[in-house]
């Protein structure tokens, strides 16, 4: 995809020629798992795969949208003065509800637009379309209208729509990875203070590869409002002693010694997760600095055991997928990354072994689940921008 497509994708559409062009990364996330709504750190970054799109100023009040990726909707039109959920609107929602936020947090939004979207992101796969192209819809009307927003105004609106538009009860990562993403860094977020710094990703001979179960995650979204409450219970057990705002404030010791004041067993496994992900996470970062990517893989090895036994959110798919590319030469780690259920894991695979990890995982995969997975290579590449 360049930005003469995705012009001439928007000239067969709307009949005129586009403004500017955009684009808007996805993201993975190389450690720090369900850590984020649990004030602990994470570590993603932004990849090449993203959303594309073209945009035009109108001289009335109608936005009008198409995307690529949804051609049976057509061309859908809101007029600007609706900024409001609307189901049959579809897709729309996500960049409606960021117009709304930056309405109401007094920038002016005047005039309708012509906006032509098209992602290489898998919708639904964890790889997070969806903050995407909330961003991609920030930094248009950044453009188009001339706002003066810092960047991370424009991450908390996208996390803003998630949770209040949508209904999703999402963390911050997603936004802040691809709103803050930079080439070749990972972001090391601390997500209770969010203090970050972008770490620089010398993979040496290594590559990341995204392996898609292919799976939509149905039962994502109770789940993981289950795990959420799960948390805050485990939380408030531990507060009748610990004088802490979450469970990212805990160290290992001091969650080993108040440990028993959870009387519940799953919300004590909960809790463990959160806490050795937290500090997985922390060790993830010094072993990426000292060039250790032996230990890094290690460490994501242990994100993904602790995923699936003390978390419980990976099941058959993201299993085998990860159980059988351990197994592989040349693989230094895998994990699940997301939500879970379903949707991707990531690999660090030595360049040279990748042909043969793909064969040997998709081969396995196809004979257990029945279906094939999916493989892709992370660029990690910069956050969302205007390209020309
Ligand atoms: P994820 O964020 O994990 O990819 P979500 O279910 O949160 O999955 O978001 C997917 C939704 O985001 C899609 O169903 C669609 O409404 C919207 N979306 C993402 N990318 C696009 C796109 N390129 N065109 C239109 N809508 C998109
Ligand atoms: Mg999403």
């Amino acid at each position: 995809m360049n930005t003469e497509t995705i012009r001439t994708q928007f000239k067969d559409i709307f009949g005129v020629e586009a403004d500017h062009t955009y684009f808007s990364p996805g993201r993975i996330n190389l450690i720090g798992e369900h850590t984020d709504y649990n004030g602990g750190h994470v570590f993603p970054a932004a990849i090449s795969l993203g959303t594309y799109g073209a945009a035009r100023k109108r001289d009335d009040q109608v936005l009008r949208f198409y995307s690529g990726n949804f051609p049976e909707k057509g061309i859908i039109e809101v007029p600007l003065a609706n900024l409001h959920f609307q189901e049959e609107h579809s897709w729309t929602n996500y960049p409606k509800g960021v117009l709304h936020f930056l309405e109401e947090t007094g920038h002016t939004i005047d005039q309708g637009m012509d906006i032509y979207i098209y992602g290489t992101i898998p919708n639904g796969s964890g790889l997070s379309s969806s903050s995407s192209l909330e961003l991609l819809m920030g930094v248009m009307a950044e453009d188009l209208f001339d706002l003066k927003l810092d960047r991370l105004d424009l991450v908390k609106i996208g996390k803003q729509t998630e949770n209040d538009f949508i209904g999703v009860n999402s963390g911050i990562m997603d936004q802040f990875a691809i709103g803050m993403g930079a080439d070749q860094r990972a972001i090391y977020l601390d997500t209770n203070t969010l203090d970050y710094e972008l770490v620089p990703l010398d993979l040496q001979d290594a590559v990341i590869v995204i392996m898609n179960t292919n799976k939509r995650r149905e039962l994502a979204d109770s789940k993981y409002n289950e795990r959420r409450a799960e948390c805050e219970a485990a939380l408030g057990a531990l507060q009748s002693a610990l004088n802490i705002q979450s469970l990212g404030d805990l160290d290992l010791w001091t969650f080993d010694q108040y440990s028993y004041l959870i009387k519940d067993e799953k919300q004590l496994k909960r809790a463990r997760h959160a806490v050795l992900e937290n500090q997985r996470t922390l060790e993830a970062r010094k072993a990426l600095e000292a060039g250790d990517l032996a230990r890094f893989g290690r460490l994501m090895n242990a994100s993904h055991v602790s995923l699936e036994h003390d978390y419980e959110v990976t099941g058959l798919e993201l299993d085998t997928l990860v159980h059988t590319a351990w197994e592989q030469e040349g693989v230094l780690g895998a994990r699940m990354i997301g939500a879970g259920f379903g949707g991707c894991a990531i690999a660090l695979v030595k360049k040279e072994a990748v042909p043969a990890f793909e064969a040997a995982v998709g081969q396995r995969y196809k004979d257990v689940v029945g279906y094939a997975p999916s493989f892709y290579m992370a660029e990690v590449a910069g956050g969302s921008r205007v390209l020309d």
